[in-house]
This record gives structure tokens, sequence and C-alpha cells, in this order.
């Protein structure tokens, strides 16, 4: 349902929004069940929790705790919902997670951005063959996305502004 994916996304923007409070990865992600129950919010927790692994999408599958284990014992159909195409960590533990589709608000094809690459490397194929993807389906959405990442590039804790301030502080 189209009007269920734009609320959704609008739900992980505004994680993202918080996380970019936070001055950490503006990146957020919900997962909700197949009859649009919301099981989990999560966001990008890299800086506030300085762990490496923090990113909005594993942030979300620790938040569901037991509702993961329980989807796949009953067969239930779940959905990741995040900002931007996941990374191949993420993208591993949505395989792992038992989600069966994937809505994302912006593709990343010059970032950290794995699902297609590895999706379409094919080696896993009977597991990505049976989740359903939507990528950018909301112009609007990709574009609130987009702006939140430029803005992010000004962040001092941008990797690029930190090492510039270790080269000006030699
Ligand atoms: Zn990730």
């Amino acid at each position: 349902m189209e009007d269920n994916d734009r609320y959704f996304l609008e739900m992980v923007l505004s994680e993202a929004e918080q996380a970019l409070k936070e001055n950490t990865y503006p990146i957020g992600a919900v997962i909700v069940d197949e009859y649009n129950n919301l099981i989990a919010t999560g966001r990008n927790r890299v800086h506030p929790q300085q762990d490496a692994t923090a990113h909005a999408e594993i942030d979300a599958i620790r938040n569901a705790g037991e509702a993961i284990l329980q989807a796949k014992v009953h067969r239930r159909k779940l959905t990741m919902y995040t900002s931007v195409e996941p990374c191949p960590m993420c993208t591993g533990a949505i395989l792992f997670s038992h989600i069966k589709k994937v809505v994302w608000a912006m593709n990343d094809d010059i970032g950290f951005g794995g699902y297609r690459k590895i999706r379409d490397s094919y080696m896993f194929d009977d597991r990505f063959s049976v989740v359903e993807l939507i990528e950018e389906p909301f112009l609007d959405l990709k574009e609130r996305q987009s702006a939140l990442m430029k803005e992010w590039a000004r962040n001092p804790n941008d990797m690029v502004n930190l090492r510039k301030a270790v080269c000006k502080s030699l």
C-alpha cells in the first residue's frame, strides 16, 4: 500500500532528523508487520554510542527483540523501512531477520550502499528472491533525505571534517 509506505518512510525521516540532532549520520529505520503494526524504530547511533555497527537498521532489529524470532516461527511478513539503501552489514542483518520487504527513501550508488550490489551478485539469490524491494518511491522524501545528507556533510562529526580538524591541529 503506497499510503503506508509514505507514512512509514516519513517516520523514518523523523528518526533521521533526530539522529542528526544527536550529531550522527542522519539515517532512520522502522520495522512493521504485515498488518502495518509498528514493531520497532531505530536510528543511527554510531557517534553517540561510539559503535561502528550501530546503524539505523541494526538498531531497529535490536529494538524489535523477540518479534524477529516470533516472525520467523509464525512465518510473518516483516517490512524494513530505511532512509538510505542499506550497507553490506545491514543487508546481511536484513536477510537474517526475516524481513520480507525493504523500502528505502534514497539509493546509495556512491557510498556504502550494498543491498543491490550483493543481490545482483546472485550469490544469495535464494534469500534475496523472497524479499520484495521498493527503491525511492517518493521523490519528495528522497529529496528530504538528500538534504539531511548535505547537512550532515557540514557536521563536525562527519569523517571528512574530523580528519580536517586533525590536520589543522598538527
Ligand atoms: Zn548499515
